[in-house]
């Protein structure tokens, strides 16, 4: 033993999962990774074949979650996040935000360890507070399609609560806002991997809707500074994890096309049922709790960001 510390991260093989696996490693802790492969990829850990500080366990945390040694910080991180997939897997998505939470808090309890939900800004729904804070109960639908996410992520933030309250788990709550870099999946039908592809492969940007809903975009290395000082604070109530600068999504579609140097023509679609109509995080928990606060701009992350799916995307770009 060599008194490193050890991160269980679930959903590992996921975007942020991903991200914060690298996050621990770089950090000295040894990572391991558990992941059911049905939105991550392994090609987000490829680059840790010869750590030997990482290990992989292909695993569906539906099922009991058996990690043998000592744990000290479970993060969860393991659901299908964009509307397409949990629209495409609503039954994994409900179970994974209830059963699978509940195992994660399990191995939590068996092995003393901090455990951290990764919630969601849809806790908030179409959200009548403008901007959202954590005291606010949210607007949601709990009939609606997108109810198997938000529903699942209110029932996890619960039993995460019950744990804590019954059980004496050290628990933390990350309400996470929408997120953007490098890992993304390029058809995982989110606004950012949708309307990069469509400008640099040419084609009509579509946007849902008027285009004037509005959305805060955080670039993922500062998303995971903050879950890194979450989990080493001792903070118990939820806390926003999110960029506070908002932009419509029309104003998206214009700075893609301006950093891309592309001009594409934009097409309207329907807008999704339960689509929230403004989102944008109060981060004041955040900077007072955590001393945290966005570092990376948004033409940067981007920059960034646009890099990552020119490498994905093998086409010529037509302007
Ligand atoms: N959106 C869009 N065109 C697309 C994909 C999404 O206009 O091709 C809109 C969507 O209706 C929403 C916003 O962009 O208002 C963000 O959608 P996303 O799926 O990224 O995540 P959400 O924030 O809704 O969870």
């Amino acid at each position: 033993m060599t008194g490193e510390k050890r991160a269980v991260i679930l959903g590992a093989a996921g975007f942020i999962g991903s991200h914060l696996v690298d996050h621990f490693l770089a950090r000295g802790w040894r990572v391991v990774g558990v992941d059911n492969l049905i939105t991550g990829s392994v090609r987000n850990l490829d680059h840790l074949r010869q750590e030997p500080r990482f290990e992989f366990i292909e695993a569906d945390i539906c099922d009991p979650i058996d990690v043998a040694g000592s744990v000290d910080a479970v993060l969860d991180f393991a659901s299908p996040a964009s509307p397409v997939d949990y629209l495409e897997h609503p039954f994994q998505t409900l179970h994974v935000g209830s059963i699978g939470v509940e195992n994660a808090l399990k191995l939590a309890k068996r092995t003393g360890a901090t455990f951290l939900l990764s919630s969601t800004s849809e806790v908030y729904g179409d959200p009548l507070e403008h901007p959202q804070r954590e005291t606010y109960w949210g607007n949601v639908n709990p009939i609606g399609p997108r109810a198997v996410y938000d529903e699942a992520k209110r029932f996890a933030e619960a039993i995460t609560m019950a744990y804590r309250r019954y059980e004496g788990v050290d628990t933390r709550i990350a309400r996470i806002f929408n997120t953007y870099g490098p890992r993304m999946r390029l058809h995982d039908g989110r606004v950012v991997p949708a309307f990069v592809g469509q400008a640099l492969r040419g084609e009509p940007l579509t946007v849902f809707g008027d285009g004037s809903q509005t959305r805060s975009f955080c670039f993922v290395s500062d998303n995971v500074e903050a879950v890194w000082r979450l989990v080493h604070s001792s903070y118990r109530d939820p806390i926003n994890i999110g960029n506070p600068q908002e932009m419509s999504i029309l104003e998206f579609a214009t700075a893609v096309q301006t950093s891309i140097g592309t001009s594409c023509r934009v097409v309207t679609k329907p807008l999704p049922v339960d689509d929230p109509k403004v989102r944008r995080p109060d981060i004041t928990r955040a900077r007072e709790i955590l001393g945290w606060e966005p570092k990376v701009s948004f033409p940067e992350g981007l920059g960034r960001t646009i890099e990552w799916f020119r490498s994905q995307v093998h086409v010529t770009m037509s302007r």
